[in-house]
Parts: structure tokens; sequence; C-alpha cells
């Protein structure tokens, strides 16, 4: 039976999205696996944790617990000690900047292989994990199969679609204590400061309403903020429209931005490349405006409005 670690990053509610993604994937479709999950959590997230993670359909859930601030030595060294002592086939972290930044200090202490940014995640009849992410300038979509174990990737946030699971077995909880040797640190974290982002959850919403080069100034562009303004949608952009300057980087979806998963995704003036289609895979269903009817994007649509976007946004504002 393969047994599969999925890393779960936390924060003051408990598993965050991108992590709570991971391990509903891994349950719901590796149901012959093992499935357990490890957390470095402060004593006062705790129940939090314990709260979001216990009916999530894991054998195990660890919680390593340490008060100390995030340090990336010291949590790869946390998760370096845990995965030696307990043997994993496959380990798995979402790709979000703490998973990038550890990723990589866990692979090179463990000398072992790391597959990043993962769009796609399976096991095979050997139980071995294929581990599939965009390659060649997201041209193509390689396989990997790592021959080192545990066999290690990171998953886009977004990637994978988070699918609530009606778990028959219980959890079982582990609360650990790793040592840590401070004498060996060769840094000191003294404090965060938190940073005001706004849009903090924006890739699981609904409704993503988003802007192409189509709109054809940044001006145009504003009628995107201004339509989910009324809507209660959130915005979204190409990233040319984020090269050209008229969005910030924060909202930019597809291959070097955000996967998305919403109910629907309007696209205005986007033409469609692979690298943007990989972002939105996993929405439910996609509009698309573009006055090309044979711009990719319009095949990839569940509905294909042959139209001049600027014109089509003043008209849905004019009238909500
Ligand atoms: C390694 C790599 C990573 C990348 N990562 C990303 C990524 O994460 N996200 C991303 O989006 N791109 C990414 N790209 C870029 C990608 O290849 C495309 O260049 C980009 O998505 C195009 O943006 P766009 O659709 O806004 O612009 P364009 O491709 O220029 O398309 C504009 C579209 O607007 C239509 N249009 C023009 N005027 C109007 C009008 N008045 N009304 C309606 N429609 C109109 C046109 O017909 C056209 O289809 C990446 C590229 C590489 C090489």
């Amino acid at each position: 039976m393969t047994k599969i670690l999925v890393f779960v990053q936390t924060d003051e509610n408990g598993a965050i999205k991108a992590s709570e993604e991971i391990v509903s994937y891994c349950v719901n479709n590796f149901q012959s696996a093992e499935i357990n999950a490890a957390a470095i959590v402060q004593h006062e997230q705790l129940e939090a944790v314990r709260n979001s993670l216990s009916n999530a359909g894991l054998n195990n859930l660890y919680l390593l617990i340490n008060d100390s601030l995030f340090s990336t030595e010291i949590y790869s060294g946390i998760l370096s000690e845990f995965l030696q002592e307990n043997g994993h086939d496959v380990f798995l972290i979402s790709a979000t900047p703490l998973g990038r930044e550890l990723a990589p200090r866990i692979a090179s202490r463990l000398d072992i292989g790391l597959t990043a940014d993962c769009t796609e995640i399976g096991i095979d009849e050997n139980n071995m994990l294929l581990a599939t992410r965009p390659t060649y300038g997201g041209k193509l979509m390689a396989t990997i199969l790592s021959k080192t174990f545990p066999q290690f990737a990171t998953v886009r946030p977004g990637a994978l679609k988070y699918t609530k699971c009606h778990p028959e077995k219980n959890t079982n909880i582990i609360e650990k204590y790793p040592e840590i040797d401070s004498s060996k640190l060769l840094s000191e974290v003294i404090s965060f400061q938190k940073k005001n982002v706004q849009n903090t959850d924006w890739t699981t919403s609904d409704i993503i309403i988003a802007g192409g080069r189509g709109l054809g100034s940044k001006e145009n562009f504003e009628l995107i903020y201004k339509l989910c303004e009324l809507t209660g949608a959130k915005p979204a952009a190409s990233r040319c429209a984020v090269e050209l300057g008229w969005a910030e980087p924060s909202i930019q979806v597809g291959q070097t931005g955000f996967s998305v998963s919403p109910k629907l995704y309007i696209a205005f003036g986007i033409s469609g490349a692979m690298q943007h289609l990989v972002g939105i895979e996993n929405a439910d269903r996609i509009i698309a405006v573009n006055t090309d009817k044979n711009a990719p994007i319009m095949q990839s649509s569940d509905i294909a409005v042959t139209a001049d976007a600027v014109e089509t946004l003043k008209t849905l504002i004019s009238d909500s």
C-alpha cells in the first residue's frame, strides 16, 4: 500500500485551502493508499488545525508542535527529520511561496528528486507517483516519475479541485514535539511584518471576471474592476495585461500566475494561450468575449461571444 504524506500549511484558521485541496484530492482519488498529513503548529493553532483536518478522511494527522516563528531552516529541518523517522513513499507540498521555499531544501537534505509546481498527480499500477507539470514554456505537459524516495512533488494551488469528502474512518491524531538544536541554527527570525495583501483567497471565488490585451488600455481594464464591484465577482488578468501595467501581478491567472477554480470564469479580450488556459482548467464554466471567433479561448469556452469586449463590458455595467 502506498503511504502518502501531505505537508499541511496552516494559518490562524487551521489548514489553508491549498493544502486542503491536496488532502481532499488524495483522499478521494487514491482510496487504496494510506493518506497522512503533517502540520507544524504553534500551541495556539492546535485547536483550529485539529478541527479543520479531523474530518478530512486522513489515516493519521501528525501535529508537530513548535512555537518558534516560521523559519525555513527550522521547518525544513523538522520535516526532513520527520520523513527520515516515518518512511513514506510519496511526499506532497503545496507550491505556495512557503512550500516553494521549503521543498528544495528538504529535497537537498534528503538527497531526493523534486518535481516542482505540478498541475496533476496520479498513482500508477505500481504505486508510483505520476507528477505532471507544464514544460517547454507550457507547450507540453510532462509526466515525471521520480526514482528517489519518497517521491516528492509540489502541487500548484488551485490545480487540484477541492471536493469535500465524507469519511468513514476516524483520523488518528498524533502530537509530537520535534527537538531543535538551536546551537546549530545559522539564522534567527526576530519578527514578521504582515503585508497588506488584497484578495488573499480570490482564487476560490465563485465568479472571476478577467481581462486581457484585447481591452486596449488601462482605462478600459478599469471596467473589469467596475463590473466586479457591481457583481461581487473577483478580477483577474492575463499576463499581457499585467505586463502592460494594467493589472497587478497578484491577479495574474495562468502558468506563471494563479490557478483558479470558480463556478464561472468570464474572459474579456483574452486569446486563450495554453499558458493562460492551464490556470482555468478547473473552472466549471467559461464565457469568452472576443472579436476573433477563432481565438483559442473560444474553443475552450462553454459560451463564446464574438463581440467587442469594451462595448460588452460597458453594456453590462450600465445594465447592472
Ligand atoms: C513561460 C511562459 C509563461 C506564461 N505564463 C502566462 C500566465 O501565467 N498567464 C497568461 O495569461 N499568459 C502567460 N504567458 C503568456 C501567454 O503565452 C500569452 O502571451 C498571454 O496569455 C496572452 O495574453 P492576452 O490573451 O491578454 O493577449 P493576446 O494573446 O494578445 O490576445 C488578445 C486577444 O484579444 C482579442 N481582442 C482584440 N481586441 C478585442 C476587442 N476589442 N474585444 C474583444 N477581444 C479583442 C484578440 O482577438 C486576442 O484574441 C506565458 C508565456 C510563457 C512563454
